[in-house]
C-alpha cells in the first residue's frame, strides 16, 4: 500500500466529480521538511513554531527564530508555510519559560493569552518572521483566540513590526496572510466579526473538539468517549465552513481529523475544501477522495445531520457510505 500511496504524490487532488481538495500537512521542525515532497503535500497547513523553543534549553534568540523560519521557507520549495504563533503552556511545556503551576492548564495562561502579556516575545516572533519573508510571501495564524479583541491586539502589533521594519528599510514580505485559528467554542458565536478581521481561519478541531465536549484530549479514559463524528461536533463544524462561505473567508481544518480516511471523508461532505494532516496521512486521504462521489456524499451527510430523529450514527452513515460506494 506504501507505494501505491507514493504513486499518488504527484496526482492532483481531485474527488471523482471534479471538487478539487487542497492537502496540506503539520509540521514543525526542519526534519519534516523532506516529508512536503515525500506525501506531496500542497504545503504546509500548520506549522507549531513552539516545538523550536521546546527542543532548545534556552530561549531561542530573535536571530535564531528568523534563521529557522528562513530556513523552513527555503526548504519548502516555494509551497506555502502557515506559520503559527507560538502556542506554550497547556499541553506544550517549555521548560526554561516557567509557567506558574496551574490546575487546568489546558484553560489557563497559554497560547495567544501569554503572548499578549508577554508582547515582547510575540514582537519577537512576528519580526522574526516577517524579515524571514522578505520580498516572499508570509502566512501565519494565532492559536487559541477566545475574543475578537485578541485578534485585532495581535494585528496591531503585527502593523507595528511591519512600519517598524519598513522605516529601517528592511525588505516586507511581498503578500501577507493573516489568520486566527479555532479552537474555542467561544468564537463559534463571533464567526462574523471573526471573518471581517482575518484572511483565513483554521479550525484546530484537537483542542475545538477538548472544549466542545468537555473532554481532555490528553485523557484516555475520556478523550475517546464521544464520536468526533458525531452529530453535535459535525454540526460545529458545518456552521464554521458555512460562516466561511457566507463571509468568503477560506476555512481550513489542521488537527487529527483529518487525517483519518473516514473523518476526511466526513470533513469533505460538510463543505470543507481544505485540510492540513500529519504527512503520513495524505496517501491514503487522497486514495479516498479521488474515488470519491462528493456530490453523493454531501447530500447523504446534509440529510443525516439534519436528521431531527436519528436512528443510525453519523459514523455508521459515513462507513455505509464508504463500503457501497
Ligand atoms: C488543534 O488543536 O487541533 C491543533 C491543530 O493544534 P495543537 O494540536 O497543536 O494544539
Ligand atoms: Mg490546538
Amino acid at each position: 500500500r506504501q507505494e501505491q500511496f507514493r504513486a499518488l504524490r504527484s496526482v492532483e487532488p481531485v474527488t471523482k466529480d471534479g471538487q478539487r481538495v487542497s492537502l496540506l500537512m503539520n509540521a514543525g521542525l526542519l526534519v519534516d521538511l523532506p516529508q512536503l515532497a515525500e506525501s506531496g503535500a500542497e504545503g504546509i497547513g500548520l506549522f507549531r513554531t513552539e516545538l523550536q523553543f521546546m527542543i532548545a534549553s534556552t530561549m531561542p534568540k530573535a536571530e535564531e527564530q528568523e534563521a529557522f523560519y528562513r530556513n523552513v521557507m527555503k526548504q519548502a520549495g516555494g509551497r506555502v508555510v502557515t506559520f503559527r504563533t507560538l502556542d506554550i503552556g497547556g499541553d506544550k511545556v517549555v521548560p526554561y519559560f516557567r509557567a506558574h503551576e496551574e490546575e487546568n492548564p489546558a484553560l489557563g495562561w497559554r497560547a495567544i493569552r501569554l503572548s499578549l502579556d508577554r508582547p515582547g516575545l510575540l514582537r519577537t516572533q512576528l519580526r522574526a518572521m516577517l524579515k524571514a519573508a522578505a520580498d516572499t510571501e508570509l502566512k501565519m495564524m494565532v492559536p487559541m483566540v477566545t475574543e475578537v479583541s485578541e485578534i485585532r491586539a495581535v494585528r496591531e502589533l503585527l502593523q507595528k513590526e511591519v512600519q517598524h521594519l519598513s522605516r529601517f528599510g528592511h525588505g516586507l514580505p511581498r503578500k501577507l496572510q493573516f489568520g486566527a485559528m479555532l479552537e474555542v467554542p467561544a468564537l463559534l458565536w463571533q464567526l462574523d466579526e471573526l471573518m471581517a478581521e482575518v484572511d483565513f481561519v483554521s479550525i484546530g478541531s484537537n483542542d475545538l473538539f477538548q472544549f466542545s465536549m468537555a473532554v481532555d484530549r490528553g485523557n484516555a479514559r475520556v478523550s475517546d468517549r464521544f464520536d468526533s463524528l458525531g452529530r453535535p461536533f459535525l454540526r460545529i463544524l458545518r456552521d464554521i465552513v458555512r460562516a466561511g462561505q457566507r463571509n468568503k473567508t477560506p476555512v481550513t481544518l489542521c488537527g487529527e481529523l483529518a487525517g483519518k480516511t473516514i473523518s476526511a471523508m466526513a470533513l469533505l461532505g460538510i463543505g470543507l475544501r481544505s485540510v492540513s494532516m500529519s504527512p503520513a496521512s495524505i496517501g491514503p486521504v487522497k486514495a479516498m477522495l479521488l474515488g470519491l462521489d462528493l456530490q453523493a456524499l454531501s447530500t447523504v451527510v446534509e440529510e443525516a445531520l439534519d436528521d431531527k430523529h436519528p436512528t443510525t450514527s453519523m459514523r455508521d452513515i459515513l462507513m455505509h457510505f464508504a463500503e457501497s460506494h
